[in-house]
């Protein structure tokens, strides 16, 4: 049985990547195989360890088949899985990162990044810098000879603010500094970094990946010349997951395509219908129009998610909003099949921007019928003060 490939459909691509059934008798999914000692069957095998398995830490055949889905998606040389999304953001920079050198962060990177890199990079001797996320190739003009990483997230948490990543990496690569792309809220259906001259590619597998609200999981992906480094530095961690959590995102990716088909649908429906409100002053959300990132949208992705936010005009309380919700759980996280609402702070950021405000409702639409999350709004922006339109 032939696998799909670059000349199938992404949907196709979901369904037959990762594990060959012909290898396991012909069933469709791949064994959960739980793994910590691998045999060898005699003392030469063992201690040249020359074998395709030889311990639980350095992958299963469980995780190879989600690596493989992963790698096949993204076009990249090589995958590895972490146990979060945080993991995922930390091994690249703990990999690729020295004492003496500088790292440049877009300024709205998802905060628990920003965390890491304040309290954990200093220690290590490596100074961290934050820049505009909208600089493009202007980001030249931050770096130094000792910058070694330039960490991306497009769009942008919260304000969902869209980087101009080729631009970016055209600048970095030639200087052989590494570009780091956060893809989460894309997912490598919509958005595919390495094809734009990215050199590495994380996502938080925990959302839109597994879709189900009930694993953690990291994936880490990168081009054929980087890859020996970090299969090192992501082996010598130790960041290793179980088989049953790598099924379950294995499982989650077989109908990625189709629900964030109907994610982004939904998603669209509600961000208009929220930008004729009264109660609303701005929706951030590239996918829209009248949002300023929405022609780089246009040209580097083919799809948008299911994340975006709003603020709310004078004398609408946030508070009471989500406390009138019902369908909508109170939640921080997204890419699960249920919709969420949250109040997100902007005060972690390091650059002022003239349009900053201070707080956003940030939504994530899931899967129910459109026509309930609207009245759910509806009803929720009436009881917080707006009036109606
Ligand atoms: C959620 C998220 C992460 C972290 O994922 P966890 O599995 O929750 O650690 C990283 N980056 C982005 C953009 C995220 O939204």
């Amino acid at each position: 049985m032939a696998k799909a490939d670059a000349s199938h459909g992404p949907n196709t691509r979901l369904g037959h990547g990762g594990n060959d059934p012909m290898e396991y008798y012909g069933f469709v999914n791949p064994p959960v195989v739980r793994a910590s000692t691998v045999l060898f069957p005699d003392a030469r095998t063992l201690i040249a360890e020359d074998q395709k398995y030889n311990y639980g830490t350095h992958g299963t055949p469980t995780t190879d088949a989600l690596c493989e889905a992963i790698s096949g998606l993204e076009g990249a040389a090589g995958t590895v899985l972490v146990p979060s999304g945080l993991a995922a953001i930390s091994v690249p920079m703990l990999t690729f990162l020295s004492a003496g050198d500088h790292v440049l962060i877009t300024d709205s990177v998802y905060g628990p990044t920003r965390r890491f890199a304040n309290e954990v990079l200093p220690r290590m001797g490596v100074s961290v810098e934050y820049f505009d996320p909208l600089l493009a190739a202007d980001i030249a003009r931050h770096l130094r000879p000792e910058t070694r990483v330039v960490f991306l997230e497009t769009p942008g948490s919260n304000t969902f603010d869209m980087q101009d990543i080729p631009a970016i990496a055209a600048v970095c690569r030639p200087k052989g500094i590494v570009t780091v792309v956060d893809n989460t809220w894309a997912t490598p259906l919509y958005y595919r970094p390495l094809e734009q001259g990215v050199d590495i590619v994380i996502h938080a597998a925990t959302k839109y990946l597994g879709g189900h609200s009930d694993v953690l999981m990291g994936t880490v992906s990168t081009n054929a010349q980087l890859w020996p480094k970090l299969y090192r530095g992501h082996m010598v961690l130790g960041m290793c997951v179980g088989s049953d959590d790598a099924y379950l995102i294995l499982r989650g990716l077989r109908g990625l395509g189709r629900r964030l088909a109907v994610h982004q649908e939904s998603t669209l429906a509600v961000a208009r219908w929220l930008e004729g409100r009264d109660e609303v002053k701005r929706v951030y959300y590239p996918a829209l129009e009248s949002d300023p990132g929405h022609a780089i949208w246009k040209r580097d992705f083919s799809g948008a998610a299911s994340l975006f936010s709003f603020s709310l005009r004078d004398g609408v309380d946030a508070h009471r909003l989500l406390d009138a919700l019902s369908v909508f759980g109170l939640g921080y996280s997204y890419g699960g099949y249920e919709s969420l609402a949250a109040k997100v702070n902007l005060a972690d950021r390091t650059l002022k921007r003239a349009d900053a405000e201070d707080a956003l409702i940030r939504l994530h639409i899931g899967l129910e019928d459109v026509e309930d999350l609207i009245a759910d709004l509806e009803r929720a922006l009436i009881s917080a003060g707006g009036g109606g339109s």
